[in-house]
């Protein structure tokens, strides 16, 4: 090897020391990277991701310096515990123009009497800003002859504001203005206020002191002037404005005075300036948390510079960017971290789509969508078979089982018996022999079986001799599949409104959302990360609710109709259940309004499942209850069977979307016909379980049809029979026209606290043995049976 190559080798390594070295000191310095913000947007197409944040380095001072390359050789980021690929992701370092956060609340106070051209590159200037910050943020006005009202400007509302800009003034109402701008950072009127020149029906916008309040270190006033026109005489003066921002009492935006003095220096308007940029207290030091900065400059690029750099200090200063994780579903809550050479050095927690509305979504082709459709019909089904397994074969077996447990016994020889006879088979019982010991009447266990698991006695002498068992022959009749009817049907309900929910863009009534959320979240702190979820999810909400109520009363309406239907009962099964879609809609509105309110509350910047729990609870409870109305659902039985129903649904959609499946609607669709499927369980078991009074058809077309009639049977109630629509049941398939408009009463006796029945007609026959008297009552039993006109009815107590 030469010597010169020796030498150049020597300098490679000693530059690439140097260079390594630089890069370790730099790297060493990040203590903190502060996550600010997150954002992502719905939408097809949509799968990026970008966190904002600023960086803190070894001396606890922002770093906006540092470069994004530095970044990116030393900064980690996890999502959820996994690295994001180095390659999926880009760092930025953020100029003016990219985000502020919400929190802030800029005034921009313009002098008219600038000289146009001035104006024009003020008023593209503050356009940046408007562009820049969250919608609600900056507030524009002007003064010259007068002071104008402070209107607040976004990035479509501001361009209208420059012709009102670029009018020219003839004076300068200085002081006045200023103060009137200070004046509206608080809630209590200034003592001068009055002495303002005002520009008529000049009103002081009471949202700037509403937002300052929320975050009283975030407030900037900019104040852009110069000396073309020299200020008016007034009576409100330099004293006067000092004297407003000394006073503690008052809560004082940090003000930015940005001075053009191309057109000469004004020594007034330079004092005054001074003195409000930079607040003193009564010994004269700089109060630093009340004090912005007096900029003043002849060159206009630098008063330009100056205000850009004053916006910059108030924004993020990083973004990260990101492709979102292939194949991820995200469904609300997701957990950053952020590594700095190995070491933990910042943590975040931001929502990333909701339950309801996964995200990202994707272009479906059109064998995707079919693709969609018969997974969701196969999850029905199969949700139907499992539904079925439990009621007709977990539930039995469990029952059975512990029925076993509890009364199969080895026969053990009473003192004072000396012989017991099996009931069945009229044998001997031996002692140590299985016996059901569950009613009076001991019966062999083989012999039990044998009579299918019952007493041989059940029915005449015995009410209690029976065991829950599988039918296993008897597992896929008619008749057991009919035992499942309101469980399937609610099932169905649940993928018809699955469907509409899917077709109909999860989420209608974004307007609506919009304003729900308004009203309820009040957090502000919270508002440029999570308001679009909010929106996002009070949409979702408003149409389950809608979509849920209709369908779901439509199909349980139907088939607890047990009359003739003809148009007129159509008519009024669609008209209940447009009802029940109207109550599911407010009841979800209203679990919205709570579930901002919670949610700005917790203070969290991500969405915590329990603040969606509530609107889920409300919902059910609302629509079960809307059942009610005109059906023969009782109230006890619609609360409980609702609320066992929500609770299902509500894990179930939450720990579906916890679990990741890759088709991001299935959660939805799950909690949609499991909370259906579950509805209709929970109102048949609670039924089964609670309710005691049922009217059983026995003949003709409606033989077979079991009438609850529970809610009537009350003390001071009554259920009555017959021809009309004011009867509790209305016999409209009956032919013949031996049924009068009301022929029979049922109730309950308030002495005796017994079942009655009671003819208000002749030809009411009871047990097809004698016919009962008119007018007169009789006890109805279990089991009694009585014919009005054609149809036998059996009276059954469970
Ligand atoms: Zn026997
Ligand atoms: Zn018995």
């Amino acid at each position: 090897m030469g010597k010169n190559k020796q030498i150049i080798l020597w300098k490679c390594i000693i530059a690439c020391f140097l260079v390594m070295a630089s890069m370790a000191v730099c790297a060493q310095n990040v203590q903190r990277i502060e996550f600010c913000d997150k954002k992502y947007e719905y939408g097809v197409g949509n799968d990026q991701i970008t966190l904002f944040f600023r960086v803190i380095d070894g001396d606890r001072k922002r770093n906006q310096e540092m470069s994004a390359e530095e970044l990116q050789n030393y900064l980690v980021i996890k999502e959820d515990g996994n690295i994001i690929p180095l390659s999926d992701c880009k760092i930025e370092a953020l100029k003016s123009g990219q985000r502020i956060p919400a929190d802030y609340t800029f005034s921009v106070l313009v002098d008219k009497s600038i000289s146009q051209e001035g104006k024009e590159r003020i008023f593209e200037a503050v356009g940046h800003l408007v562009e820049s910050a969250p919608d609600g943020c900056v507030y524009l006005s002007f003064f010259g002859d007068e002071v104008t009202n402070s209107v607040p400007v976004n990035a479509e509302s501001y361009k209208a504001m420059k012709e009102e800009m670029m009018k020219p003034a003839a004076n300068k109402y200085f002081y006045g203005a200023i103060y009137a701008k200070l004046a509206e950072f608080n809630t209590a009127s200034a003592e001068m206020e009055n002495l303002v020149k005002q520009q008529t029906g000049y009103q002081k916008n009471s949202d700037i002191a509403k937002r300052a309040q929320l975050h009283k270190d975030k407030n900037i006033l900019f104040v852009f002037t110069d000396s073309r026109v020299r200020p008016q005489d007034e009576s409100i003066g330099f004293i006067e404005v000092t004297d407003f921002q000394n006073d503690r009492n008052h809560l004082m935006p940090k003000v930015y005075a940005l001075y053009y003095t191309g057109n000469g220096e004004d020594e007034n308007v330079k004092a005054i300036l001074q003195g409000i940029s930079q607040v003193r207290d009564s010994t004269g030091t700089v109060v630093a948390e009340r004090s912005g900065a007096y900029k003043p400059s002849d060159n206009m690029s630098t008063v330009m510079t100056e205000f850009e750099q004053a916006v910059k200090d108030a924004m993020y200063d990083y973004a990260f960017t990101y492709k979102a994780t292939p194949g991820k579903i995200y469904h609300g809550h997701v957990a950053y971290q952020a590594e700095w050479k190995g070491t933990n050095v910042g943590e975040g927690d931001y929502s990333i789509g909701t339950a309801e509305n996964p995200w990202p979504s994707h272009e479906e082709t059109g064998s995707d969508t079919v693709m969609k459709y018969i997974i969701a019909v196969l999850v029905a089904l199969l949700t139907m078979a499992f539904f079925f397994l439990i009621m007709k074969v977990l539930i039995p077996w469990v029952k059975s089982k512990s029925f076993n447990a509890k009364y199969y016994k080895k026969y053990v020889p009473e003192a004072n018996v000396n012989r017991r006879i099996c009931h069945f088979c009229k044998q001997d019982i031996q002692p140590g022999q299985l016996v059901v010991v569950k009613c009076r009447h001991i019966m062999h266990v083989p012999c039990w079986k044998a009579n299918g698991y019952k007493c041989a006695e059940y029915g005449q002498n015995c009410k209690e001799g029976i065991q829950d068992h599988i039918e296993w022959k008897s597992l896929f009749s008619a008749a057991s599949l009919r035992d499942c009817y309101q469980t399937f049907a609610g099932i169905l309900a649940g993928l018809f409104s699955w469907v509409i929910f899917e077709l109909t863009g999860r989420g209608l009534f974004r307007g609506l959302a919009e304003i729900i959320v308004n009203a309820g979240f009040t957090n502000d702190e919270q508002r440029s990360n999570l308001f679009g979820d909010c929106v996002n999810k009070t949409a979702a909400f408003l149409s389950i609710g809608l979509l849920l109520g209709f369908f779901l009363s439509l199909i349980f309406r139907y088939f607890d109709e047990y009359r003739n239907k003809n148009w007129k009962i159509y008519l009024k099964i669609f008209g209940l259940s447009l009802l029940s879609a109207l109550i599911g809609m407010l009841a979800f509105a209203l679990g919205a309004y709570i579930f901002c309110v919670l949610l700005s509350a917790v203070n969290t910047t991500y969405i915590p499942w329990y603040c969606s729990l509530p609107a889920y609870l409300l919902f059910s409870i609302c629509l079960s209850l809307s059942l009610t109305i005109k059906s023969t659902i009782p109230m006890k039985s619609a609360l409980l069977g609702g609320l066992c129903s929500a609770v299902i649904g509500f894990v179930v959609l939450y720990f579906s979307s916890i679990s990741g499946s890759k088709y991001g609607w299935m959660s939805m669709l799950l909690d949609f016909i499991i909370y259906g499927g579950g509805l209709g369980a929970s109102l048949v078991t609670v039924r089964m379980l609670a309710e005691k009074f049922f009217l059983a058809i026995q003949n003709g077309i409606k033989a077979n049809q079991r009438i609850p009639i529970h809610k009537w049977m009350k003390v001071g109630n009554k259920v009555s029979i017959g021809m009309t629509g004011e009867c509790e049941i209305q016999m409209n398939w009956e032919k013949s026209n031996k049924v009068a408009k009301e022929h029979v009463q049922l109730y309950v006796d308030t002495a005796k606290q017994l079942p009655m029945i009671k003819a208000l007609a002749p030809g009411v026959f009871y047990n097809s043995r004698f016919e009962l008297v008119v007018g007169k009552a009789a006890v109805l039993s279990n089991g009694d049976t009585f014919t009005v006109g054609d149809t036998i009815f059996k009276y059954e107590e469970n």
